[in-house]
């Protein structure tokens, strides 16, 4: 049964537990369960007992304005705060007695999907890749835009025709990506970078791959300024692109240690 992290995200703290114990139904049957097989209810979201780990909240790299004019600093801290920190909650919880699997890193974790039970595997899926996905995102922005140099802007020539048509490429994939995903730069142990979409949650990590850096087009990481405007949020986001982030990422792929 498929457990959305729209539904999860949308009544703000998912991932919360019941924090009475009395023998209700609810609470024999687990939260990793009852994530599993009901989708998050609003009374699960009133009372925010998350376990404490083995995943944790990145804090944001910089400050919430950082991103400003560009992407607001209600929507980072929303997004930060609130959503991503729902995504770890909801790992944490599905990962709940997994001690194998929750000592992993989430990207070998989400490598490994199909061997993890069939009973939380969505949620995994969902969450484990929730968490990667932003913890990638928050690192590549908060710089400046413009182009990259050296080595990075070397691949882009190389594989993608050069960085006006990978920003209209990757550009377009974001706003043809129907509802909820991601869009994404890959780049292998060569150096050699791709374009690839994603819908909800999926990520490239699931195939072993690694991201170079990728943007967020759930309506949550753009609605507040650019309601429906999902192409103009695509173009404005390049203006915050770290390319020294990216370009310290590129050489960790390179070297095989690139987490998410
Ligand atoms: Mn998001």
């Amino acid at each position: 049964m498929e457990v959305t992290s729209v539904g999860l995200t949308n009544v703000g703290v998912a991932g919360a537990r019941p924090a009475s114990v009395g023998p209700t139904r609810r609470n024999m049957l687990g939260f990793a369960a009852l994530l599993a097989a009901s989708g998050a209810s609003r009374a699960l979201a009133q009372v925010p007992v998350p376990p404490a780990g083995p995943h944790s909240l990145p804090p944001l790299p910089y400050a919430p304005d950082a991103n400003e004019p560009h992407v607001d600093a209600q929507t980072m801290t929303l997004h930060h705060d609130r959503h991503h920190a729902a995504y770890v909650a909801n790992l944490n919880a599905a990962l709940k007695d997994q001690g194998t699997l929750a000592a992993l890193p989430v990207q070998d974790l989400l490598a490994r999907l199909p061997e993890t039970p069939e009973a939380i595997r969505a949620a995994l899926r969902n969450n484990a890749g929730g968490h990667a996905n932003h913890a990638m995102f928050w690192q590549v922005m908060g710089g400046k835009g413009g182009n990259p140099t050296g080595a990075v802007l070397a691949a882009v020539d190389r594989d993608l025709g050069g960085m006006d048509a990978m920003r209209a490429a990757f550009s377009r994939m974001g706003l043809m990506q129907f509802g909820s995903g991601w869009v994404f730069v890959t780049v292998d142990r060569g150096g050699k970078l791709a374009l690839a979409a994603r819908p909800n949650q999926d990520t490239p990590l699931m195939e072993g791959g690694r991201v170079l850096l990728g943007n967020d087009v759930w309506e949550h990481a753009y609605y507040l300024k650019y309601q429906n405007r999902r192409a103009d949020y695509l173009a404005a986001w390049w203006n915050v692109v770290n390319w020294d982030v990216v370009a310290a990422r590129y050489e960790q792929a390179r070297a095989g240690t690139l987490g998410v």
